[in-house]
């Protein structure tokens, strides 16, 4: 169900840069291994003969089957999901805090003078600045990452690692981060340079291209690291998968399964990588957790992103929302830079120690677009449940697969705060889409 936002995480937390280098929130997930499962227990169990005796009504319908998640099942998850709102915010408000130590402080103003003394060559030293950048910014957020990515997922019983597995997958993070991170500073910086007035067009134009090269390679490359991706397990519903992958023209050699439980009880699945990579994944918690209809809903709704081209429209949608935010990047720091450069010891954006205020400029932006955002994620996945339900026909499969979901998503939000802070549709408004399906589709003798 969840599927490009991992994708997405990672393409901003790109552009973003820096900052972000601790990597994508949901490589944050991890599961103790004594964790209860405690939204899964907290659904309580029907028959089928239930199922076929609920409502006509969607609203109703739907109505019954959220009546299933005890309140304290509920409660808890509307706090882990508002406490993600509040987290946003301190995101943003650290990276503008790191900014200003890296504009401002002596030693940050030291390191970039020593950076820049390292070789003859621009290059070099831009090359030097952009790992410098990725290391501070991991170290100084590191507490909010350990926080936010370790002890809030083991407070709610979703994370199944020990720290010191955890801490070695940060390491790799900031391993990858440190690799790439560096490349992009010098590509952003190249174009700075050459096109110091519309430099924001370039920019968007280097931003794009390493998201498609990111795409691309992160599944072959930098997934793997993580975790272990592998054929479909022979089980009852695999030819089933594989069916309805094949009618809708994704070949069976691109469904794998996961071992995601090595880092998380939460149940999901995702489409991930572009062209030649792109492929459907389904994590072993959904595998093991569910029923037959359920997992055949879910592969429906990722088998809908894939035929439906969905990351490479995302691409699209992003790359408009990037350069807007670039362009106003580029006029809010040249306007911060002249007025504050001096207590910076910054000649202008062009020089690569403007880095942090960009960095700044653009959390800012983009928390600001975070309706717009999540709204052009939350569309896809509508139509990715559309077309879920269209192929599986599992209204009831969808409806319970979303129960679980309740367990890191608030199941009912209102319709402004559904706007403005989700990245996937509620379990309410996903469970209701389901009914209005079934209602229609396959109504009552
Ligand atoms: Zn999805």
């Amino acid at each position: 169900m969840t599927t490009l936002s991992r994708s997405i995480a990672l393409l901003c937390s790109l552009v973003a840069l820096a900052l972000s280098l601790a990597g994508s929130p949901a490589r944050a997930e991890e599961v103790a291994a004594s964790a209860v499962p405690v939204a899964s227990n907290a659904i309580a169990p029907v028959t089928d003969a239930w199922r076929a005796a609920l409502p006509q009504d969607p609203e109703a319908a739907t109505q019954a089957y959220l009546a299933r998640l005890s309140p304290q099942a509920r409660a808890r998850s509307d706090a882990y999901f508002e406490g993600g709102y509040r987290l946003s915010l301190w995101n943003v408000l650290l990276t503008l805090a790191i900014s200003w130590v890296l504009l401002q402080t002596r030693p940050a103003q030291a390191a970039r003078r020593w950076c820049e003394r390292l070789g003859k060559r621009r290059f070099v030293q831009v090359l030097a600045y952009g790992a410098f950048f990725v290391l501070a910014s991991w170290l100084l957020s590191l507490p909010l990452t350990i926080y936010q990515g370790f002890v809030r997922e083991h407070a709610y019983g979703m994370a199944t690692q020990t720290f010191a597995a955890w801490f070695g997958e940060q390491l790799m993070s900031l391993g990858v981060a440190l690799l790439i991170g560096p490349l992009f500073v010098l590509a952003l910086y190249t174009v700075i340079r050459r096109f110091p007035r519309h430099w924001w067009l370039g920019a968007t134009v280097v931003a794009m291209g390493f998201m498609v090269a990111l795409l691309m390679l992160a599944p072959v490359y930098i997934e793997p690291l993580f975790n272990t991706y592998k054929p479909l397990a022979d089980t009852p519903v695999k030819q089933s998968i594989l069916a309805m992958a094949h009618a809708n023209g994704v070949p069976a050699s691109n469904v794998y399964e996961f071992d995601a439980s090595r880092q998380t009880t939460r149940v999901s699945a995702n489409v991930s990588g572009l062209w030649g990579t792109a492929s459907v994944r389904l994590n072993d918690n959904l595998l093991h957790k569910s029923s037959d209809p359920e997992i055949l809903a879910v592969v429906g709704h990722e088998i809908g992103h894939f035929a439906m081209n969905h990351i490479a429209v995302s691409l699209v949608e992003f790359g408009l929302v990037i350069a807007a935010a670039l362009a106003f990047v580029a006029w809010a720091s040249t306007a911060l830079s002249s007025r504050y450069g001096e207590r910076w010891q910054l000649a202008s954006v062009q020089d690569v120690g403007s880095l942090p205020l960009l960095a700044a400029v653009f959390s800012v932006v983009m928390l600001f677009a975070t309706p717009v955002t999540n709204t052009i994620t939350r569309t896809m996945e509508v139509e990715a449940d559309l077309y879920g339900l269209n192929l599986a026909r599992e209204p009831d499969g969808e409806a319970e697969a979303l129960l679980k979901l309740v367990e890191y998503r608030k199941a009912e939000p209102g319709p402004l705060e559904e706007m403005v802070f989700f990245d996937h549709p509620s379990a309410h408004t996903r469970i209701y889409n389901a009914m209005r399906w079934k209602a229609q589709m396959q109504p009552k003798p």
